[in-house]
């Protein structure tokens, strides 16, 4: 297992807030069961991510690789605190580039085994680049394994990872992303860009789902 940037790990008993403390939309009121990250520790997290993406990456260009549709919140907020960061440094700073990619692998709340590239025509503007894969969660690592597997055919230079989340599962196949914001025991967590069936990505924290959400968008 690669060696990757210590985080903030969740433990198996941790509850995670409940929902009534925290501004929650009133379409999913019922969905949920308790908030787990508050979105301002995801931030403030985040903030200090991109601190250690750029101390290790930020010699050189940067291409950042977004994974959708899961990673859109956190490669934006990511990106803005490695630009700020970029904007306050007299000393030194490297231009960023930004590339998209669509990997589809969960269908309800399980996953399918079956990783497809939705859209993968951005990847010959990677070669012989350093290159950020900026991903929203980690679970089994079977997709980012075949992400990478792909990159490897148009030759980087460098490729790191950043998840926000990785999960503590007995099914994981042993990957480590380079940097990762928190670690969460193993349940289906949604918000902040992650979904259940295309919804609750129009949510700021990071919950566990309801029975009544669960079967409400089930597919
Ligand atoms: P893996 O191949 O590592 O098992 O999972 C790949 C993808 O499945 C993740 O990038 C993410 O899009 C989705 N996924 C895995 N676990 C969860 C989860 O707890 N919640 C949500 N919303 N998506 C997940
Ligand atoms: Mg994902």
């Amino acid at each position: 297992m690669a060696t990757s940037s210590p985080c903030i790990v969740i433990g198996d008993e941790d509850q995670g807030y409940d929902l009534d403390l925290f501004c929650v939309p009133k379409h999913y009121a019922s969905d949920l069961e308790r908030v787990y990250i508050p979105h301002g520790l995801i931030l403030d997290r985040t903030e200090r991510l991109a601190r250690e993406i750029m101390k290790d990456m930020g010699g050189h260009h940067v291409v950042a690789l977004c994974v959708l549709k899961g990673g859109y919140k956190f490669f934006a907020d990511l990106l803005g605190y490695m630009e700020a960061l970029n904007g306050n440094s007299e000393s030194c700073s490297v231009p960023m580039t930004v590339e998209f990619i669509r990997l589809v692998s969960y269908c309800d709340d399980q996953s399918t085994g079956e990783i497809k590239v939705i859209r993968g025509d951005d990847l010959p503007a990677l070669t012989g680049k350093h290159v950020l894969i900026v991903e929203d969660i980690v679970d089994t690592g079977k997709a980012m394994k075949t992400l990478l597997e792909l990159l490897k055919l148009h030759n980087p230079q460098i490729v790191k990872v950043a998840s926000l989340l990785v999960k503590r599962t007995p099914r994981s196949v042993g990957y480590r992303p380079d940097f990762v914001g928190f670690e969460v025991p193993d349940k289906f967590v949604v918000g902040y860009g992650l979904d259940y069936n295309e919804y609750f990505r129009d949510l700021k924290h990071i919950c566990v789902i309801s029975e009544t959400g669960r079967e409400k968008y089930k597919s």
